[in-house]
């Protein structure tokens, strides 16, 4: 194993009208757990098929530690992949499924049962290892899938391209942490690419985040969650996703209209910004305390384990979420507080500061 490489590596379906994927260079660095997440059409499969070999980029090379695959088929790439659907030896029982690939590549009779019978474990996958594959309803079938990409040690990488989407709900959870076992276990580079947040958060070391082609942030769940770089991040990252409000940058006051919500932090011109805070970092009370915006409550969402409490600023919506315990009425009038250490400052949706009490 190595890091992956990219230098300068881009993809246009169009002969370079348009950059489905935009120049970048990156590197997957060994052993690291990755989510690749975004929207529909960002070109998450686009740069997975560039490291798979399934796509050559329109520019740009790509190593695999001090080896230059840029011109290398997958097959000489030494990689696993898993896709969305199933793909198995139906004939071939669940234990000789997981099997093959590592009979391929010759590895002793005594450590390919070992790893079948670790990854089936893990997998939960024992009752079902002599059964034939096509026995099995298609979610079980793409567990089996996951196994066979998941059960060689030497691979440069395993890649997984939104696994669980056959996969029902309720197992999906389980098959989360297990994944995580698996990769504490193996130590493989895996890159997952999903546009689920949560599918990404709960499994990956590192999620990166694509937007019309390009790496917009990138780090630790906690990180995109407590510190988006970009207001996209904000939006696509929590649920519900970040507040953002039109405010002002003047005399090193922000204010949203009227009020003064806190200290501009930054190097910022004066001039117009946009706040961002997660519902999470909104308090609300009947008394200005500490800055805050005065605002109507338009509605209250019971969500069980805590309430969303929605309002209207000059047309913008803010939403803070709230103790289940707490009470406000539609049609009061409040203050919402913004911690300041989860609120920041955007321009051009880049984050450019934050706010000071
Ligand atoms: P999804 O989650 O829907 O699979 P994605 O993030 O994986 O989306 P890509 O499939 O990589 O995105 O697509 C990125 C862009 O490239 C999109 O605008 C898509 O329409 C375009 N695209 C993808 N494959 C082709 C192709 N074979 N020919 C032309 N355009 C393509």
């Amino acid at each position: 194993m190595a890091d992956i490489r990219l230098e300068g590596v881009g993809h246009s379906y169009d002969g370079g009208r348009t950059w489905a994927l935009k120049p970048m260079t990156w590197t997957w660095r060994e052993a690291r757990a990755y989510a690749l997440l975004g929207p529909s059409g960002c070109g998450k499969t686009t740069l997975l098929n560039i490291v798979s070999g399934l796509l050559s980029p329109t520019v740009g090379r790509i190593w695999f530690g001090d080896r230059d695959v840029t011109s290398v088929p997958t097959a000489g790439r030494n990689i696993a992949q898993v896709f969305q659907f199933p793909v198995l030896y139906e004939q071939m029982s669940v234990y000789d499924n997981l099997a093959f690939p590592l009979r391929n590549r010759r590895y002793p009779k005594a450590e390919i049962d070992q790893r079948v019978r670790r990854v089936s474990q893990l997998l939960g996958l024992d009752e079902h290892l002599h059964r034939r594959s096509r026995r099995l309803d298609p979610g079980r079938q793409q567990i089996v899938s996951l196994g066979r990409g998941l059960v060689r040690s030497e691979v440069a990488a395993v890649l997984l391209d939104e696994p669980l989407t056959v996969i029902d709900p309720a197992l999906k959870w389980t098959l989360r942490s297990k994944l995580k076992e698996i990769h504490r276990d193996t130590g493989h580079t895996l890159i997952y690419v999903t546009h689920d947040q949560t599918e990404a958060l709960t499994f990956a070391d590192e999620v990166v985040v694509l937007k019309d082609g390009e790496v917009v942030q990138s780090g630790t769940p906690a990180e995109l969650f407590l510190s988006p770089a970009h207001e996209f991040v904000g939006h696509f990252i929590g649920s519900p996703g970040m507040n953002v409000l039109p405010a002002e940058v003047a005399g090193g006051l922000v204010r949203v209209g009227e009020a003064v919500i806190g200290r501009a932090v930054g190097e910022l011109p004066p001039g117009p910004v946009r706040v961002g805070v997660r519902p999470e970092f909104v308090r609300v009370s009947a008394a200005r305390e500490t800055p805050g915006v005065k605002a109507r409550v338009k509605g209250v969402d019971r969500m069980g384990a805590y309430h969303l409490v929605r309002a209207d600023v000059d047309g913008h919506d803010l939403v803070a979420k709230v103790d289940a315990g707490s009470h406000h009425t539609p049609g009061a009038v409040e203050f919402f507080h913004f911690a300041a250490d989860g609120a920041f400052l955007f321009r051009d949706e880049v984050r450019c500061g934050s706010i000071a009490p």
